[in-house]
């Protein structure tokens, strides 16, 4: 599958990561991860503090799926609002999935000063504006209830958005709680790190293709019929993971983003706030360090390559027309535009876990617009449940919770 197309900024940005490392023997360790991107990245890193020797593969260079697409800001707030996902997994389960999200920007933070190294993480405020009346309605809603939960929010009206912001709309909710990442450079650097510091080795270009499961371990199966014996499997394998899983659990639609040339500091809107809105698509900007604003959203429901790629100059067009009537005053001029898969779940919550009854098999899988904040907590449930330590967002995120429906 293309993952993506056009040019994502972060080639442009980072220097590839140059590695080219087929696995040409049969090999064996205690735990083999399948996929470079940032959950593979930070899944590896876990475990390897931890002390749990693992080997990463992929079919691909190290992070060239999804993550080096990725527009990577991080918020606590999920695509299904609270007041929503409430209704679906109970209040006490969709608080839960809030305050994990909420905790992992700042264990995403902490990884990297652990190693001493920023990929460009920045904290920065979020606004979540209402694109119309209906959405008026939800924030007001979703203000009580975040509220009673005591998650980080305060609430415009339309007056105070507009001399805060600039942004012209009914109200929004706002928080000081965000971020934002280079999802690239986060994970070739951790990845990079325990290769020097850890004897990690990692297998590239090197496909998967299926397992035989014995009484104690897993031989995965590569594409050239080499065996990697392994006592745990993880599948960090993205939007790709469906070979891994005996049943479809998400759906994968289309996505694009456009980002700007850089741009007078003047022009940029209180502390360079993430911004995004009510409908659905929904549109969402943020800035970068050299002030160039990424611009995404327009998603369509099908995963196509062929036909989302056809689409890309048409959304480019729409994309800017939206910046320009939100911000008509700044100098938005587009210098590269891709298009990616992205995928969403019922309940706008990731899979994390064993599929029931596999109990060495473990997948972690970030979908939907939080894909990265998922990912830290599939990298902790997954240790911790290696390590023995009891981990309550087990039950929360597990495959388990949509059979109970
Ligand atoms: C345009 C766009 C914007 C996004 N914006 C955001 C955002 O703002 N915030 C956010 O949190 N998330 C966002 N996401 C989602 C986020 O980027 C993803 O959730 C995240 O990058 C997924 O990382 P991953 O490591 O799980 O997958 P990937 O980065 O795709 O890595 C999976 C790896 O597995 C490998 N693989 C797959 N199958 C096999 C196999 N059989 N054998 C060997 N290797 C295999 C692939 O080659 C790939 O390298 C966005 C995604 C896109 C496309």
């Amino acid at each position: 599958m293309d993952l993506y197309s056009g040019l994502p900024y972060w080639i442009a940005k980072n220097p590839l990561y140059n590695y080219f490392n087929p696995l040409k023997t049969d090999i064996s360790t205690d735990v083999a991860i399948i996929g470079t991107g940032v959950t593979g990245a930070l899944v590896m890193h876990e475990l390897c503090t931890a002390g749990i020797k693992c080997v990463m593969v992929d079919k691909r260079s190290i992070t060239t799926g999804s993550s080096i697409a990725s527009t990577a800001l991080l918020q606590y707030e999920i695509d299904t609002p609270l007041c929503e996902m409430m209704k679906i997994i109970g209040e006490d389960s969709a608080v839960k999935a809030y305050q994990s999200c909420l905790q992992s920007i700042t264990d995403i933070e902490n990884v990297f000063k652990n190693i001493d190294f920023n990929p460009d993480f920045e904290r920065v405020p979020s606004v979540y504006y209402a694109s119309n009346k209906k959405g008026q309605k939800l924030i007001e809603k979703e203000y009580e209830i975040r509220c009673k939960h005591k998650l980080p929010v305060s609430i415009l009206n339309k007056e105070q958005l507009q001399e805060k912001y600039g942004i012209k709309a009914s109200g929004c909710l706002e928080n000081d709680a965000s971020a934002q990442i280079d999802a690239y450079k986060a994970a070739t650097h951790l990845i990079d790190f325990h290769m020097r510091n850890n004897n990690l080795e990692v297998f590239t270009h090197t496909e998967i293709l299926g397992w035989d499961e014995h009484q104690k371990e897993y031989q995965l199966i590569t594409t050239a019929g080499k065996k990697i014996r392994c006592k745990y499997a993880v599948i960090a394998a993205g939007f790709e993971a469906g070979r891994f899983l005996p049943q479809q659990v998400m759906n994968l639609t289309s996505t694009y983003a456009i980002i700007s040339e850089p741009i007078d500091e003047k022009y940029i809107w209180y502390g360079k706030s993430l911004i995004w809105e009510t409908k659905e698509p929904y549109l969402y900007i943020r800035t970068d360090g050299r002030n160039r604003i990424i611009v995404g959203g327009e998603d369509e429901g099908f995963k196509d390559p062929a036909k989302r790629d056809l689409l890309l100059k048409k959304k480019v067009s729409i994309l800017e027309i939206k910046i320009k009537k939100l911000f008509p005053t700044i100098p938005f001029k587009t210098d590269m535009a891709w298009c990616g898969t992205f995928s969403s779940t019922k309940d706008g919550l990731p899979y994390i876990g064993n599929w029931p009854g596999g109990r060495r098999m473990f997948y972690a899988l970030g979908y939907g617009g939080n894909g990265i904040t998922f990912s830290m907590i599939a990298a902790q449930i997954i240790k911790n449940k290696l390590t023995g330590i009891k981990d309550e967002r087990e039950k929360i995120f597990a495959f388990s919770r949509t059979e109970e429906e």
